[in-house]
């Protein structure tokens, strides 16, 4: 991705990256405001509305902490206040993701099993079972899912692993990373007896990347008490001490507030089951896309389980031969459109569409008609009429 994009070009940048995403004009609007002293008594409304808000989003009535600091930060702060070193955890492989909190967990002296699974099949759940099955002396202190690989475009239903844990007896925490299904998937975190949820503002939520949180469950709060690892920023108890706010152990980022209570009013003013259908919609009509494309040799989808595609974000998987980079300069150079790229070991292999957030058909039309130019520019075979088959769908 080495050249800039031409000074030139005009028109709206079409941003279809997986994360961040678009942020819409009444959050811009919202942000846009002179700050205020997060002590003064105006701002507490706005604060408490966000914490009430995020925890309706997540599907929790339990506690919930904020962080000034990506996704990275918020799994950073769930393994340290849940954790002690020395501790085991099991990671559900699904791709990158799954092992970069795994590699973070090492790097706090956590020892990491993983249930191993094909990344473009997804974990087989009796796996995960047989993993805590076979762990007799409960060694295992938690088992970490990321709900939605962002890498991979593969979903993980949580409330499958949830019955696995179960049905092992085994009495781990559930920790889940939603940083890229919240407010796009279905997600329930108390139906689904999940212990630590992760997220972040940048993708479902539609706000500038540098928030994220947990949502803990009580038996989560109950762990943190014992847990030893070291931490003090992100350290829950610490933070419950910073009366009024009992969340930030440092200043608290007014504006980025401002922005998640504007995120919240028009997720619920859409309604929580509107946003899924509409990711599942848009998810669909781009899937359509790449259906047609795949005949000819052309690009495939990389997940090739129907039932755990994901509806926030599609891997493409580019034909032997052909440099998805290529093509995601070609969009970005000449048609101002921007993809996400391969990360890890498909990079270069996979380009990945965003179809998260503040989204409708225009736009995944836009995006999708502008990949099957670059397919065209770059020699990339591919069935023609991917476009045609989404607008087919979305007319239906
Ligand atoms: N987990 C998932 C599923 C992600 O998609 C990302 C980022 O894209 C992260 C974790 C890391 O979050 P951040 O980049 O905000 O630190």
């Amino acid at each position: 991705m080495d050249n800039p994009t031409p000074k030139t070009l005009r028109g709206r940048h079409f941003f279809a990256n997986p994360g961040p995403t678009n942020i819409p004009d009444s959050i811009l609007r919202a942000i846009d405001r002179p700050t205020l002293d997060f002590n003064d008594p105006d701002f507490m409304p706005i604060y408490r509305d966000v914490f009430a808000g995020i925890k309706r989003v997540v599907g929790t009535k339990h506690h919930l902490f904020m962080y000034t600091g990506s996704g990275h930060a918020a799994w950073e702060a769930t393994l340290t206040n849940l954790l002690s070193p020395g501790e085991t955890i099991l990671v559900v492989e699904s791709g990158y993701f799954s092992e970069e909190w795994g590699k973070m967990a090492a790097a706090h002296g956590v020892e990491v099993q993983t249930v191993a699974a094909d990344w473009r099949h997804g974990v087989e759940m009796p796996r995960i079972r047989e993993a805590l099955e076979a762990d007799r002396g409960h060694v295992i202190k938690a088992v970490c899912v990321v709900h939605n690989e962002t890498a991979t475009g593969l979903m993980i239903p949580p409330a499958e692993v949830r019955a696995a844990i179960d049905a092992a007896k085994h009495p781990a925490l559930f920790l889940v990373d939603t940083i890229s299904s919240l407010a796009s998937l279905e997600f329930r975190m108390d139906d689904w007896g999940i212990d630590a949820v992760v997220g972040g503002s940048q993708k479902g939520l539609m706000n500038p990347t540098g928030m994220s949180f947990t949502a803990v469950s009580d038996k989560g709060f109950a762990a943190h008490k014992k847990a030893k690892l070291g931490r003090y920023y992100f350290d829950w108890s610490v933070m419950l001490t910073r009366k009024p706010h009992e969340s930030f152990v440092g200043t608290v980022p007014i504006n980025a507030f401002y922005g998640l209570r504007e995120a919240v009013r028009l997720l619920e003013e859409e309604g929580m089951d509107g946003v899924v259908a509409r990711h599942h919609r848009l998810a669909e009509g781009v899937r359509r896309a790449i259906a047609v494309w795949a005949g000819n040799n052309g690009p495939q989808l990389f997940c090739t389980n129907p039932a755990r595609v994901s509806d926030s974000v599609t891997a493409v998987w580019m034909p032997e031969g052909h440099d998805a980079d290529a093509l995601r300069r070609t969009a970005r150079t000449r048609y101002n459109v921007s993809l996400g790229g391969g990360l890890g070991k498909l990079s270069g292999h996979v380009f990945r569409i965003g179809h998260m957030g503040d989204l409708n058909e225009p736009m995944v039309l836009g995006t999708l008609a502008a990949i099957e130019m670059a397919l065209r520019v770059n020699g990339v075979p591919h069935g023609k009429g991917g476009v045609e088959a989404a607008m087919a769908y979305f007319a239906g």
